[in-house]
């Protein structure tokens, strides 16, 4: 009966002050209302592009339903809700390659749409030293749900178009597009572009040795975390499943939290994959 009542009250009040996030609730919510819009946002759909773009962490978005999560304002904007500055380096590497972009809306707190929806992280109960109180003690329910109506739609239709691509004959490399926190646990990191794989072998380690050749930034290679099947979802499922080549790069975010400075960043990246590319 108490939960009857909280529950009406959140619903009537939007949810924000009232939710108990601890609940063990097995009532499956919508997440996201109808008016709110989905998780996918595409760029530049039918571009000419062998290159096709991904972007997981463009947004910070929450739903409605889930309120400020238990996060003050400050929280929802740092590095562990979204990629700060990806989205903008993001559309300028579009433009510039005339590629497909598919970006992702809602923040990563919400569901890690770049992580398998079976590992902790997808919904983590903590990020960096940061907890998050609306995903304490998740049902299997909610976190089901998170992923029917934001992992799935975002990463079937990324597998829709890139069925299509090869559908039509067209070559592809995958490109992915991060950013990464300045200082973590207390950490400083010193790498300006992190270029991340696994197992491609040859694309990617290719794209490390130019711009560390051919530019004077500070270049990681795997740094500061490398890709794997854990804490990673593009890069293993569409770009080494089917066997392409794919690239993950990792910005790191106080040089393109100002959205004045996407152009030279992204034209780094352009600059890599195309001269890597006209080698292969
Ligand atoms: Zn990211």
């Amino acid at each position: 009966m108490k939960r009857t009542i909280l529950y009406h009250l959140v619903q009537t009040l939007g949810g924000i002050a009232l939710t108990d996030w601890n609940q063990t609730s097995q009532e499956t919510k919508r997440v996201l209302a109808p008016h709110e819009p989905p998780p996918l946002e595409v760029v530049n759909a039918q571009g000419s592009s062998e290159f096709f773009l991904i972007c997981e962490h463009a947004g910070n978005r929450i739903p409605e339903s889930l309120g400020d999560m238990g996060l003050s304002e400050e929280d929802r904007q740092r590095h562990i809700a979204w990629d700060i500055g990806a989205r903008a380096v993001a559309l300028e590497l579009s433009k510039m390659l005339d590629a497909p972009l598919y970006m992702q809306r809602y923040s990563r707190l919400v569901c890690d749409c770049n992580r398998r929806p079976d590992v902790p992280s997808f919904a983590p109960e903590k990020s960096e030293a940061t907890i998050v109180p609306a995903n304490q003690n998740l049902s299997a329910a909610d976190r089901e749900a998170r992923a029917e109506e934001i992992f799935w739609p975002f990463h079937n239709a990324v597998m829709e178009a890139l069925d299509a691509r090869d559908a039509a004959g067209r070559t592809t490399k995958l490109v992915t597009v991060h950013s990464f926190t300045p200082v973590f646990h207390g950490e400083k990191r010193p790498w300006e572009i992190g270029v991340l794989f696994n197992r491609d072998r040859d694309f990617a380690p290719r794209i490390y040795e130019w711009l560390t050749t051919n530019t004077d930034r500070v270049i990681g290679s795997n740094e500061p975390y490398a890709v794997g099947d854990d804490s990673d979802y593009a890069i293993p499922v569409h770009g080494e499943k089917r066997g392409i080549p794919c690239v993950e790069f990792e910005i790191r975010n106080d040089l393109i939290a100002d959205p004045a400075n996407a152009p030279r960043w992204a034209g780094y990246l352009r600059d890599a994959v195309t001269a890597v590319t006209a080698v292969l």
